[in-house]
């Protein structure tokens, strides 16, 4: 059995070690959680003296990243040269997730389908709220760095605009970057793939649920529930994703300096006018991974050694049939910080085949019971024949599993189709 060390502590992390330890890895995950089996609580992840310690001690020779944090703080870089090799992209190549300018150069550069944008230092808010108007206050503003979801205000009108540079301005002190950008429309889509700067190997199309409430409303949160495949990502929809965003993406990976061996995110909105880049994450989304990676029926590992050996070309991604759905268990009053956590989890014992559960803020008390840790407690995720049942599997799954002040968002997976007005014009 391969010995790997998974970076990470959430249902993301969770599902990738299962994953991978389904495709026979031995995965000890650093630091894990209550319900992840082979954790190390003790073990700081951006230690990362610390972890070369630990894998040398244990054989360890491959690690793979789950969360930005330490892609971002170069523990890619730490390890080059070594013979412990990383699966994701060193501080350059995260770069494409860590400052939004950057990125956005990156795709201007290399001709990738996107948003028109300005880019303004904390100092030019004036120039900034002129250009907001002159656009009619139709702009999305968005922080450089990473900000963990928030950040990015999607502004209707001149006095939002403005009120989202009043705001951004009492959020963040010292010299700051940021970017105003033509606000888009259409439905969103995520595609992630594996990549090592030459090829790229796409999983299934997902959508996540980025909003507390029912109908999109409510406030941003880490994502409230995700599932794959989409439906309307028919092939048009996927071939004008190639052209207009992956392979331009590639061409840049390839022209620029640094090297990038990882997951590559590709959050998309399907306009009018085709296909543009929103953002690119270096890593698996979460709650995306709950699905995506049980609907993988290719191996996660032979694909993570082919990226990291120059092998990629050679594998493909077979996807297992079916839809996947996954909805988070949350505590009440997240996202907003001070709800109390601590509540005993029951009903884990009580799912039904088909169903997956992964944990991301749980732990252990004084008495061992299983408790809530934070805001998204437990991820459930289903399979069903049509994305209908999995749905259905995944609520009849979530209300089995009780906590105090469980939430959780009622309609995931359960977005109208939307009417897909054009293609990208050729
Ligand atoms: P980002 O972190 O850049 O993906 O932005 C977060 C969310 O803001 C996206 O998932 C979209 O819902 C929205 N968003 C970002 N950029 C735009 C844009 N140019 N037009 C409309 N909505 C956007």
């Amino acid at each position: 059995m391969k010995p790997i060390i998974l970076l990470g502590s959430g249902a993301r992390e969770h599902a990738m070690a299962a994953k991978l330890t389904r495709d026979g890895a031995s995965v000890q995950v650093v630091p894990g959680n209550a319900g992840i089996p082979n954790s190390h609580p003790g073990l700081d992840p951006l230690d990362f003296a610390a972890l070369a310690a630990y894998a040398r001690h244990q054989g360890v020779r491959l690690i793979v990243v789950g969360p930005e944090a330490p892609l971002a703080a170069g523990v890619a870089d730490y390890f080059a040269g070594t013979d412990i090799q990383v699966f994701g992209p060193t501080k350059a190549g995260a770069l494409l997730e860590s400052s939004k300018v950057w990125s956005k150069d990156f795709m201007r550069r290399h001709g990738v389908a996107t948003a028109q944008a300005w880019a303004f230092r904390s100092d030019e808010v004036a120039a900034a709220r002129a250009q907001a108007a002159a656009l009619g206050g139709q702009v999305v503003v968005k922080y450089d760095g990473l900000a963990a979801g928030k950040g990015v205000y999607v502004c209707g009108s001149p006095a939002e605009a403005a009120a989202a540079l009043d705001d951004l301005q009492a959020h963040y002190t010292g010299a700051f970057s940021f970017l105003l950008e033509e606000r888009l429309t259409g439905p969103e889509i995520s595609i992630i793939g594996l990549t090592d700067g030459h090829e790229m190997k796409l999983l299934a199309t997902s959508q996540d649920h980025k909003q507390l409430l029912a109908n999109d409303e409510g406030p941003n949160t880490g994502g409230m529930g995700a599932y794959c495949p989409v439906p309307f990502a028919d092939a048009d929809v996927l071939a004008d994703i190639q052209r207009d965003i992956v392979e331009p993406t590639l061409r840049g990976l390839q022209a620029e300096p640094f090297e990038f061996r990882g997951f590559l995110y590709f959050g998309i909105m399907l306009t009018p006018t085709g296909p543009k880049l929103l953002e690119y994450n270096v890593r698996l989304g979460d709650p995306e991974a709950e699905v995506l990676l049980p609907a993988m029926d290719s191996s996660l590992l032979a694909l993570v050694e082919a990226t990291l050996d120059g092998t990629l070309a050679r594998q493909v991604v077979r996807q297992r049939p079916g839809a996947f759905v996954g909805v988070v268990l949350a505590s009440g009053g997240y996202p907003v910080s001070g709800f109390p956590t601590g509540f005993p989890i029951t009903g884990l014992e009580k799912l039904p085949a088909g169903v997956e559960a992964f944990h991301g803020a749980t732990r252990r008390n004084t008495e061992g019971q299983l408790v809530t840790n934070g805001g998204r407690v437990l991820v459930l995720s289903a399979q069903g024949p049509t994305l209908a049942a999995a749905t259905a599997l995944a609520y009849e799954a979530a209300a089995l599993v009780a906590f105090q002040d469980k939430y959780v968002r009622p309609d995931i997976a359960q977005r109208p189709a939307p009417v897909l007005t054009q293609r990208a014009v050729n």
